[in-house]
């Protein structure tokens, strides 16, 4: 646990070039040690936990739908686990968002026979990128809304324009009762709000509550980061949101800086929600950067 902890902190760190840097080397010994899982959720749907944002699989009953990639590392470990579940070919692989930790073996699912599917957006910010192997970039994008249609099954796609990036969507399995939130969820820890490609604040809140009006208190929810979720959980982050950036604003009116407020730090209760990539004073300053800018 540790070590996939390690392996996701280094990695993100990457995505956004502010945090410490492994030596490239040093990086690929922590993924030789990532041990990839799987958890059956319901009839057809699988989460894939390894290194990276979580893996949902859709198993229908003449081809497979993946949500997000992870690493390319890391991408036999996958195929493998995929393997040890069906011997259905692998169709559609949907990516939530651009970040490298969900895209990264786009094109070792491609090789392996899957179309790629994102909002448009995500296709400009991957070939932006150049560390990313082109050819697992989308090759079907879509704007608002996307309806899939696998083996008799329905798959939902629903974009959110100003939240975690400029091109967050989630992925619904509407006849299973789960849902795969990308990193519209972060259970129980500083969510990562990507402001430099387009996420706020409120947007993250607006897209969170929109979803979850539409979700039943048991429907099983596949975050982009932490175990398996529920409704109460996602409404737990949501509370936290709100409340953090009310004391961010109230140590605003006091006339603190940014400085100050990081010093004196946000309220007790908000202790366990620190992590490795998103500490409280990164969440701080993202607060106070999306609520100055
Ligand atoms: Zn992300």
């Amino acid at each position: 646990m540790s070590k996939m902890r390690t392996a996701l902190v280094l990695t993100l760190a990457m995505i956004t070039g502010t945090a410490l840097l492994a030596p490239a080397a040093q990086a690929q010994a922590t993924m030789a040690d990532v041990e990839v899982k799987a958890q059956q959720l319901s009839d057809k749907v699988y989460m894939v936990t390894g290194a990276g944002g979580n893996i949902g699989l859709f198993v229908g009953d003449d081809g497979v739908v993946m949500v997000d990639a992870q690493y390319a590392a890391i991408s036999d470990k996958i195929l493998a686990a995929l393997r040890d579940i069906t011997q259905q070919p692998l169709k559609l692989l949907v990516n939530t968002h651009h970040h490298r930790d969900h895209v990264d073996g786009n094109a070792n699912f491609v090789a392996a026979g899957a179309v790629v599917v994102a909002h448009e957006k995500v296709v400009p910010r991957v070939m932006n990128d150049e560390n990313f192997d082109p050819v697992g970039a989308p090759t079907i994008t879509f704007s608002d809304k996307l309806s899939l249609r696998v083996a008799g099954d329905m798959l939902q796609l629903q974009h959110f324009p100003t939240a975690h990036t400029d091109n967050d969507a989630v992925v619904w399995f509407a006849d299973e009762n789960v849902i795969h939130a990308g990193d519209l969820f972060f259970k129980d820890r500083f969510p990562f709000i990507d402001l430099n490609s387009g996420g706020t604040v409120q947007g993250y809140i607006d897209a969170i509550e929109h979803t979850m009006a539409m979700l039943a208190d048991d429907t099983q929810i596949i975050p982009g980061h932490g175990s398996l979720a529920n409704k109460a959980d996602w409404q737990r982050l949501v509370s936290m949101i709100v409340m953090t950036r009310e004391e961010v604003r109230l140590m605003m009116l006091d006339g603190l800086t940014v400085e100050q407020m990081v010093e004196q730090g946000l309220a007790e209760q908000w202790q366990d929600w620190s992590w490795g990539f998103i500490n409280e004073e990164r969440w701080i300053r993202t607060l106070y950067n999306d609520m100055t800018s």
